[in-house]
């Protein structure tokens, strides 16, 4: 039986990530930097509209960087969407900061801004906020990041997800003071490990850029007054970025048209719910999930059984044996989904027999 992914890396049909990988090789920019690092970096800052981006080994890494480009260190407190991936808050700890977590909102399925803003009133030492735009789709965004303006606290997007994806017609990634982006395999376009870090301000893109590259101070010997890290991304990496940049919009297509089959063929299932989605937001639907009555394992087994792959939704962090100990803002929206909710393959490259075949055996559960 044929194996389908959850969401598996899909080169452009053209082949321009081994062009620009070629290029690479050709002039010897295996490394450190070169062309293909900057020009991946400027189709993602024209892509969303921003002024200054720097490429990065992961968008772990850029949200490490983020954190310490605010100012956030050892003894903070940093409010983080609990209803997420643990490379969103694993961060805070590597700073010694201390994460807060916070409840998803039910109309989103994202950081419920009521919890939030009970949060920061609970928690005045509060120095950086994480909100993350889960599965390509926004929280309300505007609500979050008026809260954000009103206490004066730095507002970091995990956008790992959801690039192409829009609120009110603006690209993710560009509504907090910092945004990142992720290029992991399984997300909508990769570079196999990769990440960028997005902010209209320059400074604080210049602080990462250096940072990132080992924090060498201008001097012929190698001078350090900072603390620097390795995180630069590989120019031959960056190769793959800029090809997978030319068909990003395709993609978004694809994940829409994948999203839209499965409401069709399971929307009228008893009890079935797709994770809503605002007016405003257009997401990038980087994968379909829903909650229902149904108890997921039984679902997932089935799946697996047929040789399918499909997930729970991510654990809350506030539930997580690594982060039990932490505070958690809200009333157990997360903690619900959770316990109910299923991630449906949503790879790019599954054709209609595929969507039909996933289907079937999920109404055969109903
Ligand atoms: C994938 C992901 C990350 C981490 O990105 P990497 O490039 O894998 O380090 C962070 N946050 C969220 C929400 C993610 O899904």
């Amino acid at each position: 039986m044929k194996k389908i992914y959850l969401s598996s890396p899909h080169m452009s049909e053209e082949g321009y990530e081994q062009q620009y990988i070629n290029d690479a090789f050709d002039k010897n920019w295996i490394a450190p930097l070169g062309k293909n690092v900057d020009e991946f970096e400027n189709a993602v800052k024209e892509y969303v509209g921003i002024e200054h981006a720097t490429a990065l080994t992961s968008g772990t890494a850029a949200l490490h960087m983020a954190l310490r480009a605010v100012g956030v260190s050892q003894g903070d407190v940093v409010l983080c969407q609990s209803l997420t991936f643990a490379a969103s808050a694993n961060p805070i700890i590597y700073e010694g900061a201390i994460p807060v977590f916070i409840d998803s909102d039910k109309e989103t399925w994202n950081m419920d801004p009521n919890a939030l803003e009970e949060g920061l009133k609970k928690f005045p030492n509060t120095k950086a906020v994480i909100v993350v735009n889960l599965y390509g789709f926004t929280p309300k965004l505007d609500e979050i990041v008026s809260i954000c303006k009103k206490y004066n606290i730095p507002l970091i997007e995990d956008a790992a997800e959801s690039l192409g994806a829009t609120y009110k017609n603006q690209q993710t990634g560009t509504f907090g003071d910092i945004g990142i982006f992720s290029f992991n395999g399984n997300k909508i376009i990769t570079t196999s490990n990769g990440g960028m870090l997005v902010s209209k301000n320059k400074e604080i893109v210049d602080k990462v850029h250096f940072w990132a590259t080992q924090a060498r101070d201008n001097a012929k010997h190698y001078q350090h007054s900072e603390l620097g890290f390795n995180y630069r991304l590989s120019n031959v990496l960056a190769g793959i970025g800029r090809g997978q940049m030319k068909v990003l919009d395709k993609r978004v297509e694809k994940k829409k048209y994948i999203f839209d089959f499965y409401k069709r063929e399971l929307g009228g299932l008893d009890s079935i719910q797709f994770m809503p989605q605002l007016d405003e937001c257009n997401p990038n639907y980087w994968l379909t999930t829903f909650v229902s009555d149904k108890d997921p394992e039984v679902i997932l087994n089935e799946l697996e059984q047929n040789n399918i792959d499909a997930r729970p939704l991510w654990k809350p962090m506030h539930l997580q044996p690594l982060y039990s100990h932490c505070d958690f803002i809200g009333s157990g929206v997360s903690k619900d989904l959770f316990k109910r909710g299923i991630c449906l393959p949503s790879d790019t490259k599954l054709i209609d027999e595929d969507l039909y075949r996933i289907c079937s055996i999920i109404k055969s559960i109903w």
